[in-house]
């Protein structure tokens, strides 16, 4: 993980990869730009890429290559250690975001109810330059 990083919080819980208390199991998150115009103005323009639907058996088994087994179970024995995905993030326009795809926010926090896709989510703590 990168010295930046921030804590996720998120409430996408048609995620394969949510876990109760809104956190993210998933190894490993990407931050996008709103697919139609490619570029972000609010943060209804970004969305987790990472989100897969929990729908069936099938779907849960498919999203198991991106599972943070290290961090989970670093979090069982590690005090002070916060299961969460490493983050890259593509949206440039944010301010928080910095070169080599890094987040440098200390929290962020994904949402998206009844997401189905992942433009359905956003990362409301995007911020405008
Ligand atoms: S929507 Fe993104 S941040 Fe939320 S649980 Fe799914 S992969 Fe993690
Ligand atoms: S806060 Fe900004 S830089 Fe960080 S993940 Fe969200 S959109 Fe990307």
């Amino acid at each position: 993980m990168s010295a930046k990083n921030p804590v996720v919080t998120c409430t996408v819980d048609q995620c394969t990869h949510y876990l109760p208390g809104d956190r993210c199991a998933a190894a490993k998150i990407s931050v996008y730009n709103n697919e139609v115009n490619g570029s972000a103005s609010t943060s209804a323009d970004t969305l987790c890429k990472s989100f897969h639907p929990r729908k069936t058996a099938g779907d849960m088994i498919g999203a198991l290559h991106n599972v943070n087994l290290g961090g989970a179970a670093a979090e069982a024995f590690v005090d002070g250690r916060q299961l969460t995905p490493a983050v890259e993030c593509f949206v440039t326009g944010c301010r928080y975001w910095e070169k080599d795809n890094l987040c440098s926010a200390g929290n962020i926090r994904v949402t998206g109810a009844n997401a189905a896709n992942p433009p359905d989510t956003d990362c409301e703590t995007f911020a405008p330059r």
